[in-house]
């Protein structure tokens, strides 16, 4: 089947270049993001390949539409980034990759925790340039802390599994709480008594109009003071200005990032030669308490392989008129 592939990355030609030996798709490589200016570049095409910083909006998928589009084939588990009405109403097919690599996202959170908690990004600089004091670099113990897992599907489900073996009592919050989650020990408690109690936060659900800003001015205020807060979900869980309050007034003792709201104009490209423009994000980039990766959390081996044998075998059902089981709706 031919496929416009947006947003191509080098590390996408490599897997789906493997994947695709025995699927066998037309498979047609573009580096431009999928935005209104960039719909003309699908035409003729049945399948549109994208990716999270990819817009799917109202505009765009009424153009892909109208000039041959029939399938939109999502390369990520979220999908706030699509209008989904407008698809369904159109008649467009839509898939996703519902699970790669869980461990993938849920290891990457420990890795912020554990660094922001040991200052490793501190020390790794320090020592570079020959600098061996300690001072400024006291951790805790996470043993005995209380984490907060808010969303406890695949992803939350496995850092509370992680939490635990590391000592700590796990809280949690989620609209339909686990069975497992709550066979290993976690205790659900209303998203309040997550602020009030947790030491380390941690953010799990899709981004929605209810997770929408779920951290925000109020829910930092009633946060302990110092506590850590860890967004590996989608940007826009958080209200960014009001954590830069929390950081400034020393509210916030630590915070890591995998995702930011505005970071389809930032991530995934080398702007190293630029000046950020983003205001909001150059000043969080300021402070020595926050630690922020470019949407990497998802970015293993396995989780690649996994991404692109998916995406194909959904492409393969479509063109095969059968259901894959990975479609919206
Ligand atoms: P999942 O569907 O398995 O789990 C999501 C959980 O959130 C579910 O248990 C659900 O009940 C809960 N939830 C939904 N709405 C809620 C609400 N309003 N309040 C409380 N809980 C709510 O999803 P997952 O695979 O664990 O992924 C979670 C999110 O992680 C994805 O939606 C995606 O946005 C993000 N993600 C990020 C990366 C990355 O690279 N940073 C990679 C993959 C996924």
């Amino acid at each position: 089947m031919r496929v416009a592939f947006f947003s191509t990355h080098a590390f996408d030609r490599e897997f789906f270049d493997q994947a695709n030996v025995t699927r066998r798709h037309d498979l047609h490589y573009l580096e431009a993001r999928l935005t209104p200016a960039t719909t003309t570049l699908a035409r003729d095409f049945p399948v549109a390949c994208a990716f999270v910083s990819d817009q799917l909006d109202r505009d765009v998928l009424a153009a892909l539409w109208s000039s041959g589009t029939r399938m939109i084939a999502l390369r990520s588990a979220g999908f706030n980034h699509v209008d989904v009405g407008q698809a369904r109403e159109l008649g467009f097919t839509v898939s996703r990759v519902p699970a790669y690599s869980p461990h993938a996202v849920a290891e990457h959170t420990i890795a912020l925790i554990l660094t922001l908690n040991r200052k490793i990004h501190r020390a790794y600089a320090r020592v570079r340039e020959g600098n061996f004091a300690l001072d400024g670099l006291l951790g805790f113990d996470l043993v005995g802390r209380t984490a907060g897992v808010v969303g406890t599907g695949k992803i939350g489900a496995i850092v509370a599994r992680i939490l635990m073996a590391f000592g700590c009592r796990v809280l949690a919050y989620d609209i339909a709480p686990g069975s497992e989650c709550r066979a290993m020990g976690v205790e659900y408690v209303p998203l309040d008594e997550i602020w009030t109690r947790s030491d380390v936060i941690t953010l799990h659900t899709p981004l929605t109009t209810d997770t929408r800003h779920m951290v925000d001015a109020r829910g930092i205020a009633r946060m302990k003071p110092g506590v850590m807060i860890i967004n590996t979900g989608r940007g826009a869980l958080v209200d960014t200005p009001a954590l830069i309050d929390g950081l400034k007034s020393g509210h916030i003792g630590y915070l890591g990032l995998d995702v930011y709201e505005e970071e389809e104009q930032l991530f995934f490209q080398d702007l190293s030669s630029h000046v950020i423009q983003d205001d909001v994000f150059a000043r969080l980039l300021m402070f020595p308490n926050v630690v922020v990766t470019a949407h990497q959390a998802f970015f293993t081996r396995e989780a690649l392989h996994a991404i692109s044998e998916t995406t194909l075998d959904n492409i393969s059902a479509f063109e095969q008129g059968r259901r894959s089981g990975n479609e919206l709706y």
